[in-house]
């Protein structure tokens, strides 16, 4: 099969990258929408940084401070209708996935009709608004995709907007932002993260480039274990040094071009529903699940899961599953919970992406082992 890669994304990294680099915002326009949270940017020094840019380029700006974990189809429509009334030229994100993965979907919007019925389709108009990304937290790598995932109520679950479209212009990586992230939304990022390297390398598109980055993250990830550790341990010290900061952000990207080039696989696939409806946080859905993969892949290719494990540091699944345990905790399931779940995952675009296929009866069987069963 041949290999493709293709990420159009500009990246700028570093301590004070958005100052140092203010005159890339002038070729976006002359008037931006901040797309971001409620409280985080305003609190970690981003939206300050931004905004003494946009200054000192004579760039007018809004700010659209609505968005909100998982965000919904809605609030994209409505973000594009304040882009269009106010002739917005260019959308910066703020945030973590949500926020960003929102500014994907306003951009979009912003430059084109398309009904709710068309916004998954997948074929759009070649028009969108320039995008910059600021990630604030060290998971989702959406600064570097090329998917908005939003909540779909109609399907209960969550979809994306898959296109390359949506790749943003510039991405700005500076770690100070994520300093103040607390220690549960550090860890169930990272593992997010460490998710997408995983499945990355577990998918039918991985290819020599993809899995350079994923084992580069991995070990990133994996390096940063043992400050995680601690960190739970005893929640009132400081948490993390900055390297730790600076190493998770970069393994988060490094993740987030990998899957760019890969999608993801089964275990995201059936991490839709524990956040959809148990409201499990996306990168803890993911994490608690990925051990119990990992042991099916064991099954019918050892070769894929010693390359990963060795990329971790491991020596076994058992091992791998126990540290997960220690960092996320557990949730429980029920039975009719595991019957929904499975059919739902088994019907998703996802499954096709694994190099080992599930079968609805092998994701039960996942789910069961990886949640406690009531
Ligand atoms: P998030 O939902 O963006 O943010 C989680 C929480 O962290 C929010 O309460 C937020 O507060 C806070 N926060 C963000 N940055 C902070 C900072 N620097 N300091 C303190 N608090 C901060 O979480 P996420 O895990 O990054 O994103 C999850 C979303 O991304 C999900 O919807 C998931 O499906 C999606 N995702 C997308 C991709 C992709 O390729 N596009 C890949 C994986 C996941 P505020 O609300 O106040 O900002
Ligand atoms: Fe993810």
């Amino acid at each position: 099969m041949n290999q493709y890669y293709y990420m159009p994304t500009r990246v700028v990294m570093g301590d004070g990258c958005i100052g140092n680099n203010s005159k890339l915002f002038a070729s976006l326009g002359k008037k931006a929408l901040i797309v971001t949270g409620r409280h985080s940017a305003k609190i970690n020094g981003s939206q300050d940084d931004l905004i003494k840019a946009l200054d000192a380029e004579k760039i007018d700006y809004l700010v659209f401070d609505k968005i909100k974990s998982n965000p919904t189809i809605a609030i994209i429509y409505e973000g594009a209708a304040v882009a269009k009334e106010n002739k917005i030229d260019f959308i910066i994100a703020i945030g973590g996935g949500s926020p960003m993965d929102a500014a994907k979907g306003i951009a979009l919007l912003a430059a084109q009709n398309i009904s709710e019925e068309n916004l998954f389709s997948g074929s759009y108009e070649n028009k969108i608004l320039p995008m910059a990304f600021v990630p604030t937290t060290s998971g989702t790598g959406s600064e570097v995709t090329k998917y908005s995932i939003l909540t779909n109520d109609k399907a209960q679950t969550k979809t994306s907007i898959a296109t390359e479209l949506i790749f943003p212009t510039i991405a700005f990586l500076d770690a100070k932002y994520t300093d103040k992230l607390s220690v549960e939304v550090t860890i169930n990022t990272a593992i997010d993260a460490l998710s997408h390297a995983i499945e990355g390398m577990l998918s039918v598109k991985s290819s020599m480039i993809t899995n350079a980055l994923a084992e580069k993250s991995a070990q990133l990830i994996m390096g940063c274990v043992p400050e995680m550790i601690k960190a739970i341990e005893s929640p009132t010290a400081p948490a993390f040094s900055p390297q730790t900061r600076e190493n998770l952000l970069q393994a988060s990207f490094l993740a987030g071009v990998v899957i760019a080039q890969t999608g993801t696989t089964a275990v995201h696939a059936m991490g839709y529903s524990l956040t959809y409806f148990k409201h499990i946080d996306h990168g803890k859905a993911n994490g608690m699940l990925l051990a119990e993969y990992l042991r099916l892949v064991e099954k019918e290719r050892p070769d894929l899961s010693t390359e990963i494990l060795l990329a971790m540091n491991l020596d076994n699944v058992d091992e791998f599953k126990s540290l997960i345990k220690q960092l996320l905790g557990e949730e429980q399931i029920s039975q009719e919970e595991i019957k929904q779940y499975s059919e739902m995952a088994i019907q998703t675009a996802n499954i096709g992406n694994c190099m080992v296929k599930p079968t609805k009866e092998n994701i039960a069987e996942m789910f069961e082992q990886s949640l406690r069963c009531l």
